[in-house]
Formats: C-alpha cells, sequence, structure tokens
C-alpha cells in the first residue's frame, strides 16, 4: 500500500506553488509553476483569466505527484489571493476574466456598498469582493443566475468539488457575516439577484471528489477528497502553526503585518483592522506601510545581512525613527499625512540600519498595543515570517521592545497551510491542526 500524503496548492499573484506533507506534517515534496502577469489597464483595471489559473494547477500537481512516487494523496485543498472574484455560469463557465485583488475600478459600487453596510463591515472599499460583483454584474449586464467565485473556490469546483461553494475567510470580504455563519440582511438592499452568493462552509470542510477525468492529467488517486480553502493570508499563519489565543505572527515582508490570536473578533475600519475567522477563535490584524522596503530603499538584501553579522542589538542607537516608504500610514495610526521620519543619518551605515531596525521594531510593539486596545489578548510570543524573519540581530532587537519570545516561524508557505487543511478534513479535527513552530 502507498503511503498517505496531504496536498496544499496555492494561487498567489505571480505564481501556484503546490506542497505534499505527511500525516506528521513533514514536508515530502513541492513544486511550482508561474503565472502569466495580471493584465493592468490605465483604469485602474487588474485582470487574470481563470483558465491560466486552471493550466498552472494542472502542470503543478503533475510536477508534484511526478515526485511523490510510493504515495498515495488522501485529500487537497486551495488557498488563493483574497478579494480575486469572477462571475461564472452555475455549471463553472467563467463569463470573461476575474477581477484581481487590486482592480480599483469599482469605485461607484462602493459606493452603493457603503450606504448599506455597517461600518465595521470588511465588504465596504472598491477592493473589497462586493464592489466587484456588483460592477461585473453591471458590465457583463447578468440577465440569467451566475455564481459568484472567488479564485480558489473556482479552482476547487474545477478540481471536481460543487461550484457555488466558499469558505468564510475567502467571503469575508463579500460580506459574510462570520460570527451569525450567515448572510447578512442589508446585503438584500443592493437586490444581487439573479446572481448567486456562495454557500459558505468552514475552512477544511470536505466539499467533494476529485474529477475522475483529472486523475490522468494530474497524476492525483481517484477519490481524492477535495477540502475547501481559505485566503492565501490566512493559509500562512496557519503554516506557522499558532493554535492558542495571544500567540502570534508579524511578517516583516516589503510591508510590516501584525497578526494575533483572540478570542473574540475585533474591528477598528480606520485603520484596516479586522478578524478572520480562524477554527474556534479569531485573527486580528493590521498593516503598516512601514517594513523591508524602506530597508531596500538604501542597502540591498546583502549589505543588510552583511551589516547585521557586526551588528550590537543589545545596545540603543537613540535614533527615534518612522520608517516609511512614502508620506502616509493606515496601522497602528491612520494618518495618510504621516511624515517618514528618517534623520539625522549617521555617517556609520550600521548605525543607521540599527535604527532602521529599531523604528520598525517600535511600530511593531505600537502595532500589537494598538489590537490589544481594540480587544484582542498581548502577544505571549510572536513567530516571524517574511524576507526580514531570519535575521537574528533584529529579532533580538524586536524580543526587547515587544517584551515576548521572538522566533522564526518554521513553515511560513501558503501552500503548506493549505496542505495543513486537508490534513485536518481527514483527521477529524475542528480546527487546522497544531504543528511546533519556534524553531
Ligand atoms: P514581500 O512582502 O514582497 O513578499 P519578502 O517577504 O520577500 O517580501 O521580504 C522582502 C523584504 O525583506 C525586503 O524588503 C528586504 O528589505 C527584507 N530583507 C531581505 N533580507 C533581509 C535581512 N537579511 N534582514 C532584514 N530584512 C531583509
Amino acid at each position: 500500500a502507498r503511503a498517505p500524503c496531504w496536498i496544499g496548492i496555492d494561487l498567489g499573484t505571480s505564481g501556484c506553488r503546490a506542497v505534499a506533507i505527511d500525516a506528521a506534517g513533514a514536508l515530502l515534496a513541492a513544486a511550482r509553476a508561474s503565472l502569466p502577469p495580471s493584465r493592468s489597464g490605465a483604469d485602474g483595471g487588474r485582470e487574470q483569466d481563470p483558465e491560466d489559473w486552471w493550466s498552472a494547477t494542472v502542470a503543478v500537481l503533475r510536477d508534484l505527484t511526478g515526485r511523490l512516487l510510493g504515495h498515495r494523496c488522501r485529500a487537497l485543498s486551495v488557498d488563493a489571493t483574497s478579494a480575486t472574484v469572477l462571475l461564472a455560469t452555475p455549471d463553472g463557465h467563467p463569463l470573461g476574466s476575474a477581477l484581481m485583488y487590486d482592480d480599483r475600478r469599482a469605485v461607484a459600487a462602493a459606493e452603493r456598498v457603503a450606504a448599506l453596510a455597517p461600518s465595521a463591515s470588511p465588504a465596504r472599499g472598491a477592493s473589497a469582493s462586493l464592489a466587484k460583483v456588483l460592477y461585473l454584474r453591471e458590465r457583463l449586464a447578468v440577465d440569467r443566475e451566475v455564481l459568484v467565485l472567488h479564485q480558489a473556490d473556482w479552482v476547487l469546483g474545477r478540481l471536481g468539488a460543487r461550484y457555488g461553494i466558499s469558505d468564510w475567510n475567502n467571503a469575508l470580504k463579500l460580506g459574510f457575516d462570520q460570527v451569525a455563519e450567515a448572510w447578512p440582511d442589508w446585503l438584500d438592499g443592493l437586490a444581487l439577484a439573479p446572481v448567486r452568493l456562495p454557500d459558505v462552509v468552514a475552512p477544511g470542510t470536505p466539499i467533494g471528489v476529485l474529477d475522475p477525468r483529472l486523475v490522468e492529467p494530474t497524476g492525483l488517486a481517484a477519490g481524492t477528497a477535495l477540502v475547501a480553502g481559505t485566503t492565501d493570508s490566512t493559509a500562512a499563519v496557519i503554516a506557522t502553526g499558532i493554535a492558542t489565543p495571544g500567540e502570534a505572527v508579524t511578517s516583516l515582508g516589503s510591508t510590516l503585518v501584525v497578526k494575533v490570536l483572540s478570542g473574540t473578533p475585533v474591528a477598528d475600519p480606520s485603520s484596516g483592522v479586522y478578524s478572520h475567522r480562524f477554527g474556534d477563535l479569531w485573527l486580528a490584524g493590521g498593516a503598516s506601510n512601514s517594513g523591508g522596503a524602506v530597508l531596500r530603499r538604501f542597502f540591498d538584501d546583502d549589505r543588510i545581512a552583511q551589516l547585521s553579522a557586526r551588528m550590537d542589538p543589545e545596545g540603543s542607537t537613540g535614533l527615534d525613527y518612522y520608517p516609511l516608504p512614502a508620506p502616509g500610514e493606515r496601522f497602528p495610526i491612520a494618518d495618510p499625512t504621516c511624515a517618514p521620519r528618517l534623520t539625522p543619518r549617521p555617517a556609520d551605515d550600521l548605525m543607521f540600519l540599527q535604527g532602521l531596525f529599531e523604528g520598525i521594531a517600535a511600530i511593531e510593539a505600537a502595532g500589537y498595543r494598538r489590537l490589544a486596545e481594540l480587544g484582542a489578548p498581548r502577544p505571549t510570543r510572536i513567530l516571524t515570517v517574511g524576507g526580514g524573519a531570519g535575521n537574528s540581530a533584529w529579532a533580538r532587537i524586536r524580543a526587547r521592545k515587544l517584551g515576548v519570545p521572538v522566533g522564526q516561524a518554521r513553515q511560513q508557505e501558503a501552500a503548506y497551510g493549505a496542505a495543513r487543511l486537508a490534513l485536518t478534513a481527514s483527521s477529524g479535527s475542528s480546527r487546522p491542526a497544531s504543528v511546533p513552530g519556534l524553531s
């Protein structure tokens, strides 16, 4: 008998990645295929052809299963970019292209949403799925029943799940009420019909089996279970293995993002704070405009690594920076005019970089304080993901400012998180399986 494995697929902005894990969560194999760039219009349009997602998905599965001889996939799940949506016929044929997460055209539709949605609703705004659906319905002059499908929903449907199902993380920006687990009444005011909203299930819910015609092209086993997915950022948090209130994940990528597990949802629309349902808990998070992009304005990655190796993280520079790539901040303070503070610049690059690390760490600490003010727990330990996660000098500076242990997440790949969802579904637990996080 072949050993069981579980597969996660991540559809990101530039590529599709898949990983396979065993019952203990160990990584068995990985594969990647690129996606063509989204088509950009001068009007703020960002579109992709769902068929390109499909070609990448099949290519990546074929590559992955080719490396997994001796294993048989039990279940598979898919995460994808949040708020990337399309309209499709009831049997899943796309009505034109999908609008990507960063499409900015649905401004008039967003005003109609704003007139009805509660002030804290994540469905507000032109980049939310809901405004995009209204925009598409008008543009395509929809006059018969069509389905709203997110990127992950459509790929799972194409793999063999019923079309018309979504998960509550993807459905958040479509207006789904994660507390009541229902579509709220205020949506009626938008008279969406004949556009049909998806049936929403918990991430990790089994929603079908592989279409038998796909056994040959993908190399997957007949009967592979398909499991409802999540958004790419939630999948990346599942990958880290955090599981109890107070455990937190900081992403030190181009931007700084902080997230903490909470027993209750918290929200602050004015600074873009909202909570994703996460098993029985809530993942409260906010994103600053600060982050690694500021470092890259002054230093390339090699130089950062060289300087960091010589840094004395126990000392303090006394520089009081607020590193931003341009004026304007969203979180922990919402201030579109907030100016970067990057002076005085010492002659010594080592001091300057340390000042930047300290400044970003101070914003991280303020971010967690802000989430705590809104009702989330103070972090008990912080796992780090992204380009800055492996920097031990910076981690030391952060641990001092944050007052809690700071470590690097062992797993941080969204595809790995999706594979954990698939594994959870087969093991019957209601919450994403936890994995040891601190390395
Ligand atoms: P993205 O958010 O674009 O996916 P990544 O997670 O790849 O970004 O992180 C890229 C960022 O990491 C860059 O902005 C860079 O400044 C930063 N970075 C790269 N190497 C290091 C390092 N050794 N220490 C701290 N930061 C680093």
